[in-house]
């Protein structure tokens, strides 16, 4: 059988990368290039959308001639792209009217407040089934209606649109043709009713963002448009936020299939099928893609200092060169020694929910030394994740076979056997770290028939590593209540 290409292109927070794919998941070719951030005041972030867009395309050319593919043997592009992140631009001209607004941007905190005032919480939360926060787009569109001199008025001539990252690489990619986005980045904006499956009109009011600048609504896989690429035309055929891409790529289409990126932060998401679960935890719900790209849900919790305790460890505590040097300290200790660390650096995320807690660590004796620290803080990201597991487990009412992982700190074996152990589940790292861009491809590649059957991709994955629950049910118990103890004296709500 001939060989056929897939092109990932995997758009994040701080680079832009292109990976090529054959029909065997193997990847042939990978080009990066860096994204510039900037910050123009305190709190804020933007990107420059042409240099998004720049560096992707010029990620996609070099990756192809790495390759050595001629674009006539790509069958179909995917995108995953870091969601949220809001770009408004003029269609007549194609020139962004601002410079993209980063989902970690804070220019909208006290616009929140305001909603939140109005008591608009439980129609965001029943809706879009996320909570009121800056993070997600609908605020930032306001803001730059309100604040960019004319962007009101291009909008009220029909010439404004906005997307998200993908929405904007596919117009830009199909030379202005094409206005779409896909489920699940919709579903980050805070405006679209994700039971409804629509843009919904009583927020749009309430936010005073007309219709028309919006994207249509399309399912993660299926053709998109068509890429104009080396004189040719491409189908893009799938695109999804990361996070659910790399729900995607580890192959969980089945309700209570679930997936842990360990990366600075860590996020947790579950696929929950029909089923639209509304937390009582403060967890997410979210659109997903389950077997075949269809559409779904998935319950989405995230843990903000995750492998950053590593980095804290390394670059202010100098305990350790490097992270994966964490791993051999921590098993120099025999046990915990009843030191907790807290990593609330930022915060604590669900189910806590505190912004205003910051970290401590406990237990301290005299005899406490670096190693009991490492194994505390690697512990904490695996408490944390347990935490928002747990979570998960009782707003879905699903009961979890296993874990699968990826990102960077997923390399580490004491953390992945102590996360089994704590969480009591398997967790199982797959082979191919490339999640996310595996994830794109995928749904580009279900569309356009490079795959037929999700289930034998499913089979197929080749296992890494397997970490089986293994702790003495007394000594979890009481882990579990040390750190629990930890956690009520962080806070700042007692
Ligand atoms: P991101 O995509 O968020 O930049 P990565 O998936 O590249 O993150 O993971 C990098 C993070 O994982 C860093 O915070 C680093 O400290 C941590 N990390 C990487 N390798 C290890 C390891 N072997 N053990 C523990 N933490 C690690």
């Amino acid at each position: 059988m001939e060989r056929q290409y897939i092109v990932a292109l995997d758009q994040g927070t701080t680079s832009s990368r292109c990976i090529i794919f054959d029909q065997n998941e193997t990847i042939v070719a990978l080009a990066q290039k860096e994204t510039r951030q900037i910050y123009p005041r305190p709190g804020w972030v933007e990107q420059d959308p042409m240099e998004i867009y720049a560096t992707i395309y010029g990620a996609m050319n070099e990756a192809l001639a790495q390759a050595g593919v001629g674009p006539a043997q790509i069958a179909a592009i995917g995108v995953a792209n870091q969601r949220e992140t809001s770009i408004l631009w003029d269609k007549e001209t194609g020139k962004p009217v601002c410079n993209a607004i980063v989902w970690q941007c804070r220019r909208t905190a006290e616009d929140c407040e305001v909603l939140k005032a109005q008591g608009l919480e439980p129609l965001v939360r029943r809706k879009t089934g996320l909570l009121i926060d800056g993070y997600f787009s609908a605020t930032k569109i306001r803001w730059a209606l309100d604040n960019i001199p004319g962007a009101r008025r291009l909008a009220d001539q029909g010439r404004l649109l906005f997307g998200t990252v993908d929405t904007w690489l596919l117009w830009k990619l199909t030379g202005g043709a094409v206005h779409k986005t896909d489920y699940t980045n919709a579903s980050r904006t805070m405006l679209f009713d994700i039971h409804a499956r629509d843009w919904d009109e009583e927020l749009l009011r309430a936010l005073d963002i007309p219709r028309q600048i919006l994207p249509e609504v399309c399912a993660s896989s299926g053709l998109f448009g068509m890429a104009q690429a080396g004189g040719r035309q491409i189908p893009v055929a799938g695109m999804a936020g990361d996070q659910q891409a790399a729900l995607f790529g580890q192959a969980c289409f089945e309700p209570g299939d679930c997936k842990n990126t360990y990366g600075t932060g860590c996020f947790l998401l579950v696929n929950t099928g029909d089923l639209a679960p509304q937390s009582r935890s403060g967890l997410l719900t979210t659109m997903a893609c389950g077997a075949g790209g269809k559409p779904c849900y998935a319950l989405e919790g995230s843990v903000f200092a995750g492998g950053s305790v590593v980095q804290w460890l390394r670059d202010e505590m100098r305990f350790i060169v490097e992270a994966a040097d964490s791993e051999y300290f921590a098993a120099k200790a025999p046990d915990n020694g009843g030191v907790y660390f807290v990593p609330a650096f930022t915060g604590l995320g669900a189910p806590h929910w505190d912004m205003y807690a910051r970290g401590a660590i406990y237990g301290l004796t005299r005899g406490t030394g670096r190693n009991q620290i490492i194994r505390a803080a690697l512990e904490a990201v695996a408490y944390q994740s347990n935490d928002v597991l747990q979570a998960v487990v009782q707003d879905s009412g699903l009961a979890l076979k296993e874990l699968r992982v990826d990102g960077g700190a997923s390399r580490n074996q004491f953390l992945m056997q102590f996360q089994a152990d704590i969480s009591g589940v398997r967790t199982v790292r797959t082979q191919n770290a490339e999640a996310t861009a595996l994830g794109a491809a995928y749904l580009a590649g279900l569309a356009q028939g490079v795959w037929q059957d999700p289930a034998e991709i499913k089979r197929r994955k080749p296992i890494e590593a397997v970490y089986e629950p293994a702790m003495d049910p007394a000594v979890r118990a009481k882990n579990l209540a040390g750190w629990q103890a930890a956690v009520s004296r962080t806070l700042t709500r007692q």
